[in-house]
């Protein structure tokens, strides 16, 4: 069957440092029907080109690597029995970690586990292809795996829209993971932290990396931020329900993480490629404990003042 050409509309989410969040109306071709092939077409956004900037791959702590875009969080964390990947940022990323888990020296075929803070095309868009590559098992939480095998997102997530959007590339087959649930490869692991809010499924990742008899907890933040599309809202609306405790507690859990060092989802978030330069043979700003509890400090910040909002204050 031939692929229809139809243009799909979807709002472009800009997670600047300062939380100031601009929503744009952007227009993208995406193929309605067709291969998983199809779905892998790059996502034309505001800051896409700036999001995929490549950036040279570097080592976070021990085995922890960074190796995705300038815009775009993708860690690698390797083990002698396989790695571990977590997000694959946009369609247009997947080449670039690709190439950049071989610059470091490390074999596709060698990841093992792809999982996935959250299913929007910025952050869930590669793993098809960097699936496809590696031969990698897909892990995400329930809401997550759905929309990365239907393509789209759910009704209940806050950027759900209600035409037909392609907004990740399908994944076959994604296995499902629920709250504290510890995925190994070998003798790494990594425990999944169900953080729903900024999307139904989010999810926050953590596993321990050590250099020599140190070992520090290795926090990846999901997005917390409380955008949405249309006239969705957290505290419910005829269709969706309140979700705005259920969010609170997911930011309140970061915070409680144990956390040495956090990497978020857009790294710029937390300053992270600005840490990883600052580093100097007698200190490392990327270890920071209050790290977690800073960035759900500003995402508590933010989601009150928009239930403020939505509850007309
Ligand atoms: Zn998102």
């Amino acid at each position: 069957m031939l692929a229809a050409l139809y243009y799909t509309r979807i709002f472009n989410l800009r997670e600047t440092k300062n939380m100031k969040l601009v929503a744009k109306l952007v227009l993208v071709m995406a193929a309605a029907t067709g291969s998983a092939q199809a779905h892998d077409d790059p996502v034309n956004c505001d800051n896409c080109a700036d999001w995929n900037k490549p950036v040279k791959p570097f080592n976070v702590y021990g085995n922890t690597w960074h190796v995705g875009v300038d815009g775009l969080s993708s860690v690698l964390v390797t083990g002698p029995k396989g790695h571990i990947l977590v997000d694959g940022g946009l369609p247009q990323s997947a080449p670039l970690i690709e190439a950049n888990i071989k610059a470091l020296g490390f074999r596709m075929k060698d990841v093992k586990l792809i999982v996935n803070s959250h299913a929007h095309w910025d952050h869930a868009g590669g793993i098809a292809a960097l699936q496809r590559a590696s031969g990698a098992v897909v892990a995400a939480s329930r809401s997550g795996a759905l929309a990365m095998q239907s393509g789209t997102n759910p009704p209940d997530d806050p950027q759900f829209q209600a035409n037909p959007v392609v907004h990740v590339a399908k994944v076959a087959k994604v296995k499902v993971v629920g709250e504290g649930e510890i995925l190994k490869v070998g003798p790494i692991s990594v425990t999944a932290h169900m953080t729903p809010g900024h999307a139904p499924g989010g999810t926050t990742w953590t596993w321990t990396s050590c250099e020599g008899k140190r070992c520090l907890d290795v926090v990846f933040a999901d997005s917390l931020n409380s955008y949405a599309s249309g006239d969705f809202k957290f505290t419910g609306t005829g269709k969706t329900p309140d979700i705005s405790t259920s969010f609170a507690a997911s930011i309140a859990k970061v915070a409680a993480l144990k956390c040495d060092i956090i990497i978020s989802g857009h790294p710029g978030l937390t300053d992270l490629m600005e840490k990883a330069a600052a580093r100097t043979p007698d200190s490392n700003p990327l270890i920071d404990a209050a790290g977690c509890r800073a960035y759900a400090a500003e995402a508590s910040e933010r989601l009150t003042k928009r239930l403020v909002k939505e509850r007309g204050g």
